[in-house]
């Protein structure tokens, strides 16, 4: 039988944001309950180390969210395993419903979906997935031993998914749409000096090309962005690393977007367009989108929600107006 769940606080998402929510919104004693979503611990499960976490000088983006995630299990949040795939903001208190039938219901929700890959959208992409093409180097780079590979962008994750892949493949080739990248200096530098790296600029995929019986990539055909000129590459696997789109989904017809999908947050807020629905992370940053500024994100939502929580108990227990005139 399907079950109804109330809490003050619901919290959707497991990364970063998520999990930051969670450690100050039960040290407010608000009891909140947190749906991890089909990604427990978000992005940071599928990249290796992670640099820029203060503290760590180093640490694996995989343990970095089990920490976190026992964190916020021993300050009293409680941990769910399901998806939403449903929610209703246009009354309080808030319903959310989890592929598993339950119901969710709350008096403030901080939505911390994140973002996901993007994919270039090709049809030979969709046929090849799973089958040579990745969004993915850390969980599948391993198949392409002594094979060559290509990756597609330019932007810390494409940089930091083609030094990945060069501890297993024999060549990698990065194809980006520019003659420059956005990757952070000291990873261009990284990449630049790798002698397994071959940068093809100024291209683009048109086609993943490959065999059906078994299905694999056999390589890629690129066009240069300014002449026209067809390019094939030669290789088993490509690994598309354009970038992500965020997880709003599920409140584009409800709350303010804007950027390509990013919730609108009023400024120095998490509030949205909607009173007691507040949303961190990924999901409402198009600029930094790093796991200090979720969490930072994460945490502006949780006492946004303990003060927004505290303000309605307050007006629900002001005594009625009595009209002097009567
Ligand atoms: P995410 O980490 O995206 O988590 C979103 C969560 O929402 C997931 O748990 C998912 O299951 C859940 N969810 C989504 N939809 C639903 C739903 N309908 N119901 C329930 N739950 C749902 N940043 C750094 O600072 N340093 C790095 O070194 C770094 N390396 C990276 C490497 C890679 C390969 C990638 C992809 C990103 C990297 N980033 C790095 C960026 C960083 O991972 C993100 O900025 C950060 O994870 C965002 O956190 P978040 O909490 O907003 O969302
Ligand atoms: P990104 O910074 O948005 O870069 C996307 C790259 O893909 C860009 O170079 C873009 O080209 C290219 N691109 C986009 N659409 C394309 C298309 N259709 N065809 C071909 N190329 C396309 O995305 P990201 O690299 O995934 O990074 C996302 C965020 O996570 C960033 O804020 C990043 O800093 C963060 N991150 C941080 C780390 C780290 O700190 N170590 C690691 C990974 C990610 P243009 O350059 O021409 O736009």
């Amino acid at each position: 039988m399907s079950e109804t769940k109330y809490s003050k606080v619901l919290i959707v998402g497991s990364g970063p944001a998520g999990y930051t929510a969670a450690v100050y919104a039960s040290r407010a004693m608000l009891e909140p309950v947190l749906v991890q979503g089909i990604q427990p611990g978000g992005q940071l499960t599928i990249t290796t180390e992670v640099e820029n976490w203060p503290g760590d000088t180093e640490v694996q983006g995989p343990d970095l969210m089990v920490r976190m995630e026992a964190h916020a299990r021993a300050v009293g949040t409680e941990i769910i395993s399901d998806h939403i795939q449903s929610l209703d903001l246009s009354k309080r208190p808030f319903t959310a419903v989890g592929d598993s039938g339950t119901t969710y219901t709350c008096d403030a929700i901080i939505l911390a979906t994140g973002a996901q890959a993007k994919w270039l959208g090709l049809p030979s992409e969709e046929h090849f997935k799973g089958f040579g093409v990745s969004a993915c180097a850390t969980c599948d780079g391993f198949f392409y031993r002594g094979q060559e590979v290509v990756v597609i962008g330019g932007g810390n994750t494409a940089v930091e998914e083609a030094l990945f892949l060069t501890n297993f493949a024999s060549k990698v080739t990065l194809v980006h749409r520019r003659d420059s990248l956005r990757a952070e200096k000291i990873l261009q530098h990284r990449l630049f000096k790798n002698p397994k790296v071959e940068i093809l600029w100024d291209h683009s995929v048109e086609e993943v090309v490959g065999a059906d019986n078994p299905r694999g990539v056999e390589g890629v055909r690129a066009r240069h962005v300014k002449t026209g000129e067809i390019t094939e590459i030669p290789c088993k696997g490509f690994f598309v690393a354009i970038g992500h789109a965020p997880a709003s989904e599920l409140v584009k017809d409800q709350l303010d977007l804007h950027n390509g999908g990013y919730v609108v947050t009023k400024p120095d807020s998490t509030a949205t367009s909607i009173p007691g629905v507040f949303a961190a992370g990924d999901l409402t940053d198009h600029i930094y989108r790093q796991a200090v500024t979720s969490a930072g994100m994460g945490c502006m939502a949780a006492l946004e929600a303990e003060k927004f929580l505290a303000e309605q108990e307050e007006a629900e227990e002001q005594p009625a107006t009595v009209d002097a005139a009567e």
